[in-house]
């Protein structure tokens, strides 16, 4: 499949993308996960998107494109893929599109998560994320708690709370996302590729674009 799932911050769109690519192969591209590898690697580019990370801001779309042409263009995402975090500005979403003509490749859908603001608040404030940058494993300290001593359960590297995940940094994101990225669900609606989905559950999502695909064929 090829879709993008729009959704503020912490509408479990990493969680529906990871169900969605053990269905049929498509990939993952969240990015926020290779920004955050980035910085973490130290490179030119993690340098300079660190201080709008930390501040809940926008990267530049210049800088988004860059990654973006390179990585669609990747062996892997010839099964399909699933954008996770992108686009997130119409000025990207218009990028993506001429990016997505040259290749000759069309989108299936674009699934847009619609979780109320406190629920998201909750949830991204109990998160925490396992620090080993080659597993990333999720847990909330509500629902589902790491190991003793804040440990990953799959590799038992130390779970951390990421620096954008504070109650400050989380508000900004979701100005940013009301700001910036919801004007998306009106661009997509428009081009008819548009499939809205308020199912609480990320299983009930899946669902939801299982079926929004079926219908499009
Ligand atoms: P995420 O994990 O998707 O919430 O992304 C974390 C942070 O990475 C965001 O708050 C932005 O600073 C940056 N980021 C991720 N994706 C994009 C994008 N498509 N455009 C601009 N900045 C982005």
């Amino acid at each position: 499949m090829r879709i993008i799932l729009l959704g503020a911050p912490g509408a479990g769109k990493g969680t529906v993308a990871k169900l969605l690519t053990a269905l049929d192969g498509s990939v993952q591209i969240s990015t926020g996960d290779i920004l955050r590898g980035a910085v973490k690697a130290g490179t030119a580019l993690g340098k300079e998107a660190q201080g709008f990370m930390d501040r809940g801001d926008l990267v530049p779309d210049s800088l988004i494109m860059g990654i973006m042409e390179q990585r669609l263009q990747e062996k892997d995402c010839q099964k399909g893929f699933l954008l996770d975090g992108f686009p997130r500005t119409i000025p990207q979403a218009d990028a993506l599109g001429v990016l997505l003509q040259k290749i000759n490749i069309k989108l299936d859908l674009v699934a847009s998560i619609e979780v109320p603001r406190d629920v998201i608040l909750d949830r991204l404030t109990t998160r925490r994320t396992c620090s080993n940058s080659s597993c990333q494993e999720i847990y909330n300290i509500k629902s589902n708690p790491p190991a003793a001593g804040d440990k990953c359960k799959k590799c038992g590297s130390p779970t951390i709370q990421r620096a954008d995940e504070t109650v400050e940094a989380i508000s900004k994101r979701l100005d940013v996302y009301n700001e910036k990225t919801a004007p998306l669900i009106g661009y997509y609606e428009k081009k008819g590729m548009l499939l809205k989905i308020s199912e609480a559950s990320s299983d009930g999502v899946v669902k939801a674009i299982q079926n929004g695909i079926a219908r499009k064929k």
